[in-house]
Order: structure tokens, then C-alpha cells, then sequence
């Protein structure tokens, strides 16, 4: 089973910002910037284009509801949404999953390079953005 599959399973833990039927969003373990969300759909495909139509449409829908709260959070006019589809486009996880990076008015590094990630991280960071991701989602 591939690392965000057992994300979903509760196999490995995950700090999770959002979740229904056939989705699930948790903060990236090693994030670019602040509020780095990872959007998933639950169903395991590697590749956007086969997942069933459903999913897929639950997928952009969860994204849709997730964009305004995150950025609120980090007082970010904008964000970068990227979707790396295999391998050679930087897939690491074989798992469809969509990366939601808040971009607050001071600006971060831009591109999803290892170079630009602060790590390590510890709980108490992860349970704070975490928290406030949620409560704005429910606001
Ligand atoms: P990719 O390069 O496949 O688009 O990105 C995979 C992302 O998953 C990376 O940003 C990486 O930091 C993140 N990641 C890898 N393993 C884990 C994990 O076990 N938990 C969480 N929350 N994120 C992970
Ligand atoms: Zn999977």
C-alpha cells in the first residue's frame, strides 16, 4: 500500500485539515511554506486522468472549498496549486495528490524545490496550522 493510502487508512499519522467521503487533506511533512496542504482523493490512482469520474469531480470540488480558507489563514492573496502527474514531472508518491502552497504578501520561494522546504518541524507546528486551517474551513 503507497504512503498516502495508509495516510487514509490511519496506518501513519497525518496532520489533517479536511476530510468526506472521498477526499482528505493533511499538511505536508516537509512544507515549502507555511499552510502547505496536500489534497487527496481517497481511491489510490497515480495518474488524474484515470481516476473515476466521481472522484475526480470530488477531488476539484474539495479544492475549490479549501483555497479561500488556507490562504485566509496566512493572510495569502494567492497560492500555488500544482500537480505533479508521474514521475517525470517530480511525482515522489505514486498517489494523485494536489499541493495547495499559501503565498502571504511577503513572498516565499516560489517553486516546489527541496532547496526552498524548512524542516525539521516539530508537533507542536504541525498542530498549530493545522488547527487554524480547520477552524477557518468551518467558519
Ligand atoms: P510529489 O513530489 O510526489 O508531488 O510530492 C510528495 C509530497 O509528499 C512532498 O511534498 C513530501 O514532502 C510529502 N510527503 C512525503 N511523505 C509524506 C508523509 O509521510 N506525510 C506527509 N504529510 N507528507 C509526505
Ligand atoms: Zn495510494
Amino acid at each position: 500500500m503507497c504512503i498516502f493510502c495508509q495516510i487514509v487508512e490511519g496506518e501513519i499519522p497525518s496532520y489533517k485539515v479536511y476530510e468526506d467521503e472521498y477526499t482528505l487533506a493533511f499538511l505536508d511533512i516537509a512544507p515549502i511554506a507555511d499552510g502547505h496542504v496536500l489534497l487527496i482523493p481517497k481511491h489510490h490512482e497515480q495518474f488524474v486522468e484515470d481516476l473515476p469520474e466521481e472522484i475526480y469531480t470530488a477531488l476539484f470540488d474539495s479544492l475549490k472549498g479549501l483555497v479561500n480558507p488556507i490562504q485566509a489563514v496566512f493572510d495569502a492573496p494567492a497560492s500555488n496549486i500544482g500537480l505533479n502527474n508521474g514521475p517525470n514531472a517530480g511525482q515522489i508518491i505514486p498517489h494523485v495528490h494536489i499541493h495547495i502552497v499559501p503565498r502571504p504578501k511577503k513572498a516565499g520561494p516560489t517553486l516546489s524545490s527541496s532547496a526552498g522546504r524548512f524542516k525539521p518541524r516539530n508537533k507542536e507546528y504541525f498542530e498549530e496550522i493545522a488547527d487554524k486551517i480547520r477552524k477557518e474551513i468551518k467558519r
